[in-house]
């Protein structure tokens, strides 16, 4: 399941999306987001998996650059750092 966090606005389209299927719960997203994007918590069915804070959901264009200006600044991001390549940006 594609888990979608964020929302649109008159800028453009600005959604996380965590694939639930794919993430295992390693938790090595929590650590290497500069911001603090992430979290690890249990599904609807129990199984541990990466979150969007909720309260950054709101205001997540603002708080994450997106994975290229993330990337200009630091070598490793959440996408890289992910090996089931579970987490996408829209930006
Ligand atoms: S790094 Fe990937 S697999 Fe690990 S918790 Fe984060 S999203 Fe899930
Ligand atoms: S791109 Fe950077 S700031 Fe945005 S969620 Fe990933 S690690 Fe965090």
């Amino acid at each position: 399941m594609q888990a979608s966090y964020g929302y649109i606005d008159g800028t453009g389209e600005y959604f996380i999306s965590i694939d639930t299927d794919l993430c295992d719960g390693c938790e090595k997203c929590v650590p290497i987001c500069p911001e603090g994007v992430f979290a690890v918590a249990p599904d609807d069915y129990g199984k541990r998996v990466a979150i969007v804070k909720e309260d950054l959901v709101d205001r997540i264009s603002y708080v994450c650059p997106g994975p290229k200006g993330c990337g200009a600044n630091q070598d490793i991001i959440c996408q890289t750092v992910c090996s089931k390549t579970a987490i996408s940006h829209t930006w």
